[in-house]
């Protein structure tokens, strides 16, 4: 079939009409781009993907306009989680949001009806068109001066109709399977388990309205309830996935994951197995990339992808979008054919996101480590903590919940609040005076340490008293202080507990 010339231009094609696809349609076209989205299939999808959106992600979902695609999808108002481990259930609930002050909440939604509602809203844009067409390749500048740079796509209709479309730049968002990935990066997701996932009929969970964490061996299982009647469950499986068509895989839900789920959860979940086709996504890790390529950006999982353990792969795609808007938009790049300013733009793009991608990406991927913990004898020991310090509550969980829901968008927090071991005040910064006192407790206990095990000046020349003064004691007193302000009584403060060690080390 000869090929059909081109047959409309626009300002932007977006290829994929998911998550971040129906939303970058929106913020662009609202911005007064010509916006063409292609997806290669308009219907309602039916995905085990994407059901739990968390704070982070519908305060973005307001900021894009889009608040009303979570309504009148059956849609369950999700407050926070529960962990369950052996027969303890912790409830970790969603802080205060700092942006509505008020007690921050999530949603969890069959994944179709959700993406039905962003497609319509897609849809209605002012400047957007919407076809249904699966696109096969890029079309590359054959310009000297620019062979490389993306100038449009090629594009297949289900009556095997090629169509090309041109514009000065292309979002690629065709999801974790991405086609298109390779022509921006040549890393591939890391996979190394698979979620299964089925929906349980009339379960009441031990926690109504908050997202379950179960954990038990080999590796973690989630629970969340999606609708009035309905319950997803998604049970990770490590390593190579037993077969479903020969029945292994049920065998294997059976056997392996039913005797260690709640009592009051096995019946349904056994249940639910007799009557539900067992379905499964792979769970992988794709660090981010920096958009370097001329007429062409690459979003999503197509760019980044951490594991679903806790729901945040939505929260940072609309983020994202809510960015790129920023970014790019007429003030900053009047047309989309300049293509080194959106080059510069993405360069930005790319440090900014790490704002609030970074704690979502990492928090995944380390808890998933710890809570997939099976039969390692460190990992359970950390498994065993990283329980216990979440039964502690409080601020012990607001920080780390705050931090995977995308309401705290801090990532050092994750750092630096572990390293110093001090508070954050509201404004992100830390509290000097905490710290201050949190480093004299750390030094006197040192010199405590060296009395009890005899280290004192009558045993030590002076040479070595200097040495333990310069390598433990004074690093104990400075560690963080680079970051932060101090008032006069505050070092003050911290020149008198100086002067105790330093006497204590020379006798003097
Ligand atoms: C098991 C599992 C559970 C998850 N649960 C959650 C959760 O609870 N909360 C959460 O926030 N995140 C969750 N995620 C992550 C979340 O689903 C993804 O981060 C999000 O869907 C990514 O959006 P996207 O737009 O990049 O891709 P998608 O939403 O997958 O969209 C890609 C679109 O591109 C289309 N497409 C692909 N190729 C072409 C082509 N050649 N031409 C035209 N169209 C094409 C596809 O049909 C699709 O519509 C989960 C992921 C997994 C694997």
């Amino acid at each position: 079939m000869s090929p059909v010339e081109p047959i409309a231009e626009f300002d932007l094609i977006i290829v994929g009409a998911g998550i971040i696809g129906c939303s970058a349609a929106k913020a662009f076209g609202s911005s007064g781009r010509k916006v063409l989205l292609l997806e290669r299939d308009l219907s309602e999808p039916d995905r085990i993907v994407g059901e739990l959106l968390q704070p982070g992600g519908i305060n973005a979902l307001k900021e894009l306009g889009l608040e009303d695609c979570v309504e009148g999808i059956d849609g369950i108002p999700c407050y926070g989680y529960g962990v369950l481990y052996n027969n303890d259930v912790v409830h970790i609930p969603y802080p205060i949001d700092e942006i509505t002050k008020k007690k921050a909440v999530g949603k969890s939604f069959h994944h179709g009806r959700f993406i039905s509602n962003l497609r319509k809203a897609a849809s209605a844009t002012e400047n957007v068109t919407v076809k249904e067409l699966t696109v096969t390749s890029l079309i590359r500048s054959k310009e000297e001066e620019a062979p490389e740079k993306v100038v449009g796509v090629t594009t297949l209709d289900k009556s095997n109709q090629e169509l090309k479309f041109y514009a000065p730049l292309t979002i690629v968002c065709d999801g974790i399977f991405s086609k298109f990935r390779k022509e921006l990066t040549v890393k591939t997701p890391d996979v190394r388990s698979n979620f299964v996932g089925f929906i349980m009929k009339d379960l009441e969970l031990p926690l109504p309205n908050h997202g379950h964490v179960i954990l038990t061996k080999p590796s973690p299982i989630l629970m969340y309830q999606i609708g009035k009647r309905d319950t997803r469950v998604l049970v990770d499986v490590p390593g190579k996935l037993p077969s479903a068509s020969n029945g292994d895989l049920k065998q294997y839900m059976k056997d392996t994951v039913a005797p260690n789920l709640p009592d009051s959860v096995r019946p349904k979940f056994l249940k639910a197995l007799e009557t539900e086709r067992l379905r499964s996504m792979p769970n992988g890790f794709l660090p981010p990339s920096l958009n370097d390529v001329e007429g062409m950006i690459v979003l999503g999982d197509a760019m980044n992808i951490r594991h679903p353990l806790t729901g945040g792969g939505m929260t940072v795609a609309f983020n994202d979008v809510v960015l790129l808007k920023e970014l790019l938009s007429p003030e900053n790049i009047p047309s989309f054919a300049e293509t080194n300013l959106i080059l510069e733009q993405m360069s930005t793009f790319h440090w900014k996101r790490k704002k609030y991608c970074t704690a979502i990406n990492v928090l995944a991927m380390a808890l998933y480590r710890i809570f997939a913990a099976d039969n390692n004898h460190d990992l359970l020991v950390l498994l065993r903590g990283c329980f216990a310090y979440f039964q502690l509550g409080g601020e012990r969980v607001d920080g780390p919940v705050g931090l995977l829901s995308g309401l705290i968008q801090q990532p050092m927090i994750l750092f630096i609040k572990k390293l110093l071991r001090v508070r954050f005040k509201p404004d992100g910064y830390f509290d000097p005076e905490e710290l201050i006192q949190c480093n004299i407790h750390k030094a006197l206990a040192t010199m405590n340490m060296l009395s009890s095990i005899d280290v004192n000046p009558y045993d030590f020349s002076k040479l070595l008293s200097t040495r333990f003064s310069a390598h433990i004691v004074l690093l104990q007193f400075e560690y963080g202080f680079a970051i932060n302000r101090f008032t006069s009584p505050q070092l003050h403060a911290l020149e008198e507990a100086q002067d105790t060690c330093i006497r204590r080390i020379y006798g003097a």
